[in-house]
């Protein structure tokens, strides 16, 4: 069997990370790609499981030994990238790589993995509610949240060139929205895995 990909992309607070445990959940045969970066570790958030935490000079050294398959300053001074050796591993073992991932990263590796991934859009029901929902998150700082929403609307610009959009006005729904797309993608719909 050979590899694909799911991509998730989405303004933060749109819901996507929540979609992206859910899938993770219920279809064993995805794996979560745990992307390096370098912005300090949240609450809760842990080394190797929510991402590789590097400082940003670990992160440069990592980018000039040609280690990402991507990378993006998501933020002002804040990497993200995904490692070519997080996807060799997750194929390595069989499963299908789960992607949770910026906009522009989001595209890049649509382009590079094509037929093999299935890139989706995770659009928030407006801009409104999705500063409502940074705030109640609680995790970032205002000026952090201000900063996520004025790139959000630049973000939904980009919605159109992933393979799927998928509204998330109720949460549970775009749950719902969101595996039966997987599966009809990995072709395993009758099959999955609990
Ligand atoms: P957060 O700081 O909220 O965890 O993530 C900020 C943004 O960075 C989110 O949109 C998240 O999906 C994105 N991101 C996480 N990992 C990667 C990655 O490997 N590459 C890129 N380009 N973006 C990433």
């Amino acid at each position: 069997m050979k590899g694909k990909c799911i991509i998730f992309s989405a303004p933060s607070g749109a819901g996507k990370t929540t979609i992206v445990h859910s899938l993770l959940e219920r279809e064993k045969r995805l794996e979560f790609s745990v992307s390096a970066c370098s912005r300090a570790p949240r609450v809760n958030e842990r080394q190797g499981v929510d991402y590789y935490f590097f400082t940003t000079e670990q992160f440069i050294e990592h980018i000039e030994n040609e280690d990402f398959i991507e990378y993006e300053e998501v933020y002002p001074g804040n990497f993200y990238g995904t490692l070519k050796s997080e996807i060799e591993r997750i194929h390595a073992k069989g499963n299908h790589v789960l992607f949770d991932i910026d906009v522009m990263g989001g595209l890049n590796l649509k382009k590079i993995f094509g037929e093999d991934a299935l890139s989706i859009f995770v659009m928030p029901p407006s801009i409104e509610i999705l500063k409502e929902r940074l705030i109640k998150r609680g995790s970032d700082q205002p000026e952090t949240i201000q900063k996520r929403i004025e790139k959000a609307g630049w973000e939904m610009q980009f919605a159109v060139q992933f393979d799927i959009i998928i509204h998330n006005h109720d949460i549970n729904e775009a749950k719902e929205e969101a595996l039966k797309l997987v599966l009809d993608f990995l072709d395993i719909k009758n099959n999955p895995i609990s």
